[in-house]
């Protein structure tokens, strides 16, 4: 057996089951051991009966009291029950339906027990719990993995593939595929691949798999850093690109409405200085910009310097719609000068696409504003001197090379702007983009209207339902809520995959507020006069879309949604944003969500509702009221690294908000990412394509990891 032997060959996995499997995306043993536990158990922090409050899941060590007795029921249901206790009290425990119970519980024997403990005038109670004997000198697995799952699977049928796996390929001595050089585990301290899979899935301690999972999340940075110093690698390599003038920059930012910021004309100054680079070396620059600060203006004028200089433009956006509205605001404004643009997306008819190549390669077009539709066409520019790609969320790598490829023939390169919309703090772009050069527009056009930000507890539900009234009669209202649907209680005891001490010593246990019950509460109870509406990520795309269509058409008030309303959409006449459990959600991400309203011409605001005791997410929501500025709240977001996150990645339906999809790491932790980088430097200074062996495992990791992050 090995990393790439097929599920279907596993024994006892037939037709069926290998399908299971395979919807998990599963096909082969090395996707089963990178398939990991969601989530723990933590049957390790072991609670007393006396102190535990009513509805608590979690461990008891108890030990039998009394001879387990059987009882038939009215419906027939068997139910066998006896008493256990600990030092400060007793419970009743039962089962159902399994009388052979009897025989596995005697007077005095020590059990762990793990579930819902029920606690009624004084009673306990703990119903079907799971159950294991305690015996002298043997350690109980502290932490027990929990897995992502599909309908068919169950934890127990996962949980035993994986073992089967994990041990056959031990005892079979299999060289597990390293990416790490031995040197670089020994001084980063970290757990070889073998370790770390058996910790992740069979965790010996608390310690132990917060050392794995240290070792994945590292392997992923160390593989992102090696991509990324590559691609530098190769950029930096290439030829010469057009040395252009400022011609006429001038009277084309008069064509304006409106006087551009500070921050533009700084941004602007900066990419005509590179294009204009005597030596002709090609621009590289990265204009970072939160929604709304005006990139578009900025990215137009360097194409205005691209066209004037004899050359072609090139403009790519990561989504169709994104495309259209570029092609719609650019060729508004470049008609006026008779400058010529066109589209190109995959819904461009082969007969239109046919003559835009054609236009394209003589000259007649100037600017091709496009998706990556864009390289997959047979496209070739008479000359092209300026690519522009809109990053959104996104590290288009591969996109930024391969159009730059387009002139490689002709000899020269052309200028490449990179445009993100992700507020990025300066040390985290300087190295994620290392790259590029930098702009940044870190000042809003003028007559935004802040949006008003406050933060309050439960005890303001009322008062909050009623500005909520008040604001779905004259507008419309969002109400964005950290889950989909309702939790069982057992779901919120569980210890996150990234679980932090934190986390483990965490008494609060706030109740999660679901998008699914919200919208009913709401709908059924307090605003039953009023339309509410429900959008969140297991939808269907045509019952999303027609959600949003009511919302944007004004049909429905309040939309209560998960944070699948985070990018994209534009609803100017919403003037609310509620978002439950705040301190759920990352700061960067709370700065999205907010930038739904504030859109139109009335006054904003957005409700932070957070019963956390907790100092530290207190502070952190406090950051949301007192500024609106992206950068600030990035800085802040990274500064504390606490569960905000800023390319939400494993979390509910943050999937879905089209950002990055690491894995297992979050580019929040700073200094694990400059290890990262500096280590892909030390290797790729012995090694700069990765083709020795003790580099394999490095080199193929890397790709699979840049091809999902750039499908996702
Ligand atoms: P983004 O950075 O999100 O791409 P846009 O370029 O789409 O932002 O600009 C957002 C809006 O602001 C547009 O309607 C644009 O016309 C307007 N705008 C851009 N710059 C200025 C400015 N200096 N003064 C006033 N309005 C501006
Ligand atoms: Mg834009």
């Amino acid at each position: 057996m090995d990393f790439s032997t097929p599920i279907g060959a596993l024994p006892g996995i037939g037709k069926k089951r290998c399908e299971y499997f395979y919807e998990l995306g599963i096909r082969n043993a090395e996707e089963l051991l990178y398939h990991f536990p969601r989530a723990y158990q933590n049957r390790g922090n072991v609670l007393s009966l006396a102190m535990t409050p009513d509805g608590t899941v979690g461990a008891f060590v108890l030990t039998v009291a009394t001879k387990p007795q059987t009882f038939l029921l009215k419906n027939r249901k068997q139910i066998t029950k006896f008493s256990a206790f600990d030092e400060t009290g007793k419970c009743t425990v039962t089962f159902f339906n399994q009388p052979f119970i009897k025989d596995i519980f005697h007077v005095g024997d020590e059990f762990r027990f793990y579930g819902k403990l029920s606690v009624k005038y004084g009673s306990r109670e703990m119903s079907s719990p799971i159950y294991e004997p305690v015996i002298p000198g043997k350690k109980l697995p502290e932490l027990v993995p929990v897995y992502p799952l599909t309908a068919n699977l169950t934890q127990k049928a996962l949980k035993g593939t994986t073992e089967l796996v994990l041990n056959t390929l031990v005892y079979e001595n299999y060289e597990f595929p390293e990416i790490f050089r031995k040197t670089t585990l020994e001084k980063m301290g970290l757990i070889s691949l073998k370790d770390a899979l058996r910790e992740i899935h069979f965790p010996s301690d608390m310690e132990l798999v917060k050392k794995a999972r240290e070792r994945f999340v590292f392997e992923e940075l160390y593989a992102f850093a090696l991509g990324l110093s590559i691609s530098k690698k190769q950029i930096k390599k290439v030829g010469k690109s057009v040395v252009m003038t400022d011609n006429g920059i001038k009277e084309f930012l008069e064509l304006l409405p409106y006087s551009l910021t500070g921050a533009q004309s700084r941004s602007i100054k900066e990419i005509i200085r590179d294009m204009s680079n005597t030596q002709g070396r090609p621009m590289s620059r990265l204009l970072s910009g939160d929604v709304g600060s005006g990139k578009t203006v900025c990215a137009a004028a360097a194409l205005y310097v691209a066209i004037k200089n004899g050359t072609q433009g090139a403009f790519m956006a990561p989504t169709e719609i994104l495309a259209n509205q570029h092609y719609n605001e650019l060729s508004a404004l470049f008609g006026k000068i008779n400058i010529k643009t066109a589209l190109l997306t995959g819904s461009t008819s082969a007969a239109e696409k046919r003559k835009i190549c054609e236009d394209v390669a003589d000259g007649n077009i100037d600017i091709v504003i496009g998706t990556h539709a864009l390289l997959n066409e047979k496209l070739s520019f008479q000359k092209l001197g300026l690519v522009i790609t809109d990053e959104q969320h996104r590290f288009g790598v591969r996109q930024r090379s391969s159009l730059a490829e387009k002139t490689k023939e002709m000899g020269y390169m052309p200028h490449v702007l990179v445009m993100s919309a992700t507020p990025i703090p300066r040390t985290l772009a300087l190295i994620i983009y290392g790259d590029l050069d930098i702009s940044v527009l870190d000042e809003l056009p003028p007559g935004r209207k802040k949006v008003d930000t406050f933060l309050v507890d439960e005890s303001y539900r009322e008062r909050l339902n009623g500005f909520i009234r008040k604001h779905a009669l004259s507008n419309q209202v969002y109400i964005v809520c950290p889950m989909v649907e309702d939790a069982e209680s057992e779901e919120e005891a569980l210890l996150p995959f990234d679980f932090t001490d934190d986390d483990i010593e965490s008494k609060e246990k706030t109740k999660l507020q679901s998008a699914v019950s919200l919208a009913e509460k709401l709908q059924n109870d307090v605003f039953s006069d009023i339309n509410v509406g429900l959008i969140h990520g297991k939808m269907k795309a045509a019952e999303k879309n027609r959600v949003m269509r009511d919302f944007e058409q004004n049909k429905i008030k309040i939309l209560v949604s998960t944070t699948v309303i985070e990018v994209g959409v534009n609803v100017p006449n919403a003037v609310l944003m509620v978002i439950e459990n705040a301190e759920r959600f990352g700061l960067s991400q709370l700065h999205q969500l907010r930038g739904r309203v504030g859109r139109g011409a009335d006054k904003s605001y957005c409700i932070l509702v957070s019963s956390s005791e907790s100092e530290k997410a207190k502070a952190r929501l406090k950051i949301m009221c007192a500024t609106n500025n992206g950068y600030k709240i990035a800085e802040a977001d990274l500064e504390q690294r606490g569960p905000g996150d800023f390319f939400p990645n494993s979390k509910g339906d943050a999937r879905q908000s089209g950002s990055m999809k690491f894995r297992f790491a979050s580019l929040c932790n700073m200094e694990l990412l400059r290890k990262a980088f500096e280590e892909a430097e030390n290797v790729l200074a012995e090694d700069n394509t990765l083709s020795l062996p003790e580099n394999k495992g490095a080199r193929e990791y890397m790709q699979k990891l840049f091809s999902r992050l750039q499908n996702s």
